[in-house]
């Protein structure tokens, strides 16, 4: 295992679907749900896109012989759609109709901003079609109020989450309070019209902020759920867990982890202070 690797590991659950789905069933002995990503974007031909998608049938099928409490999360642009829009479409569709046989939901994550109207069009064209499948929806966006008041009027299901890519100061809020704060307003517009809206956050304000509205609008633990990203506020897990709230973990593999890894490193001091300690230990 090569130094990236390694530290790579912390955030990535393995390279291939059974040391994900592993990964998935020890979280479900926990108490925690998952949701599976297979890594990989921005795919530049036809070949890789349907390879993605054939991934993701095999995923499907590995969790429901598992009988894991999973779910799936995929990325557009790694269905083809930075080439060829209706192609992606059809990758997702075939997606869909395998979930939908194996009784399985799919999350489609919001990539760069470029790609956000993009992909809310080709949710909305394909929700008419599957009720078995969401979107994501980030607060450092300013059009996101609008976005969020129009799929709730069509009952979509949305996973909140700041947003993890650089932005212009048109598109996105700059200072991390803008963001926080258009993340509780958000929070509380899906908590109170949304359909099982996800709270993506390893931020304790933004969760307590949740949870107090939760409790003063007599909405149920059971009426939503809370997300975290795989090796990141695991002593937070069982102690949600015990409270009672539905905790589901993202869950990310395969060998293209290295966007995702830089990701996670550059949003987080934390992060950068996890892979130096890891160096200096050796
Ligand atoms: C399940 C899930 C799915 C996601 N899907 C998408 C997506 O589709 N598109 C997208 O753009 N982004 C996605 N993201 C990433 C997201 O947008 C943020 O970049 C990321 O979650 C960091 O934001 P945060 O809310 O955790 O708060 P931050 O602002 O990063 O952190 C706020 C506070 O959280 C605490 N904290 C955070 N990390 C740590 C840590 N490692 N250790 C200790 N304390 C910590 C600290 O108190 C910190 O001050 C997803 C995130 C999650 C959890």
């Amino acid at each position: 295992m090569g130094v990236l690797t390694f530290l790579a590991s912390r955030f990535v659950a393995g390279e291939g679907v059974h040391e994900a789905v592993e990964a998935v069933c020890r979280l479900n002995a926990d108490g925690l749900l998952a949701t599976v990503n297979y890594l990989g974007e921005a795919v530049q031909t036809r070949a890789q896109a349907k390879a993605a998608t054939q991934e993701y049938f095999l995923l499907l099928r590995k969790i429901a012989e598992a009988e894991a409490d999973s779910n799936i999360s995929v990325k557009l642009t790694q269905l083809g759609l930075r080439f060829d829009e209706s192609l992606c479409e059809q990758n997702l569709v075939r997606i869909l109709e395998e979930a939908s046989k194996l009784n399985n939901f799919v999350r489609i994550d919001m990539e760069g901003s470029f790609y956000t109207q993009k992909t809310l069009d080709i949710f909305r064209r394909i929700f008419t079609q599957y009720s078995n499948v969401g979107v994501v929806i980030q607060s450092y966006l300013r059009r996101s109020q609008k976005d969020v008041r129009e799929l709730n009027r069509i009952r979509a299901r949305i996973r909140l989450c700041k947003g993890a890519y650089r932005e212009s100061a048109e598109a996105a809020f700059q200072l991390r309070e803008e963001a926080n704060h258009n993340y509780d307003v958000l929070m509380q517009l899906l908590l109170a019209h949304g359909n099982y809206p996800a709270l993506a956050t390893h931020d304790d304000a933004r969760i307590q902020a949740a949870k107090d509205f939760a409790k003063e609008h007599e909405i149920a633990p059971d009426q939503f759920e809370f997300q975290m990203l795989y090796g990141l506020r695991q002593k937070l897990w069982p102690k949600l867990v015990k409270e009672g709230y539905r905790l589901r973990i993202y869950v990310p593999y395969g060998t293209h982890w290295l966007s995702y890894f830089y990701r996670r490193l550059t949003e987080r001091k934390e992060n950068w202070m996890f892979v130096l300690r890891s160096l200096v230990r050796g």
